[in-house]
């Protein structure tokens, strides 16, 4: 891989063998695949692998660097792909994501929530959001602990121009599936108790290239995936 040139990646194969992980993921467990939305990560790669996922059908993109996500949204904006903003969020980059973007997975503050729907411009759809979980209670991780949740979540729900949507986990790499499976299962029941509350929420963002079947299998909907697709990143 490391000899590829990155517009040579056969992203169209890559892609192939991605969605089969995920129909044979879902169906062990006796999902439906159609209810697993795969977000094709391309942080840091060119708009040209983008573009190759697009003739490959892919539709749903995440991008974590504002401004490199930026160029390449204006780019390809004919094609009109479905992009996510995956990373972290500082104050003054909000009014360009809520103009860009049509989700964002790792909210973990009202500050942040509040501006991306005071910015969102008027015409558009509400904008999704997840708010990110520190499921396992990594210290380097970002995202809210567990028991401050349901707080924010409230907070959220009060907000005009934004719709929360669920929640998103990074759980620590582990290398077994029953570990692997351990913070998944945290997650859902989190967004279990939180319905329970009177939240409507339907998205589990967790999953990406090494541990999507273990998400899938404890009700990931949307899994983000990038190094499976479009190779290792050297950035
Ligand atoms: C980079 C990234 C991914 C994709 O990770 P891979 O291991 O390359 O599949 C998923 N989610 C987030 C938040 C990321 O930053």
């Amino acid at each position: 891989m490391t000899t590829t040139q990155p517009d040579d990646f056969d992203v169209a194969t890559a892609l192939t063998q991605v969605r089969e992980r995920i129909a044979a993921a879902a169906h062990a467990v006796d999902r439906d695949p159609a209810s697993i939305t795969l977000v094709a990560v391309s942080k840091t790669k060119p708009a040209a692998l983008v573009a190759k996922a697009l003739d490959a059908d892919q539709r749903d993109f995440g991008e974590n660097y504002l401004q490199d996500a930026l160029a390449k949204i204006e780019s390809l904006a004919d094609r009109e792909p479905l992009w996510h903003f995956i990373g972290d969020i500082q104050s003054n980059k909000t009014r360009d994501i809520a103009s860009s973007f049509a989700w964002v997975h790792a909210v973990d503050r009202f500050k942040i929530a509040r501006r991306l729907s005071d910015q969102r411009p008027e015409g558009m759809a509400p904008l999704n959001l997840c708010i990110q979980v520190n499921i396992d209670g990594e210290d380097s991780k970002s995202g809210l602990a567990p028991e401050q949740v349901a707080e924010l979540a409230d907070q959220i729900a009060t907000l005009d121009n934004v719709k929360l949507r669920g929640l998103m986990a990074i759980p620590a790499p582990a290398d077994d599936p029953e570990a692997q499976r351990r913070p998944f299962a945290a997650l859902r029941t989190l967004l279990k108790d939180l319905n329970a509350n009177g939240h409507t929420m339907d998205t589990l963002s967790m999953g990406m290239s090494a541990d999507l079947e273990a998400a899938i299998a404890e009700g990931a909907t949307h899994v983000r995936v990038g190094t499976a697709i479009f190779g290792a990143r050297t950035a």
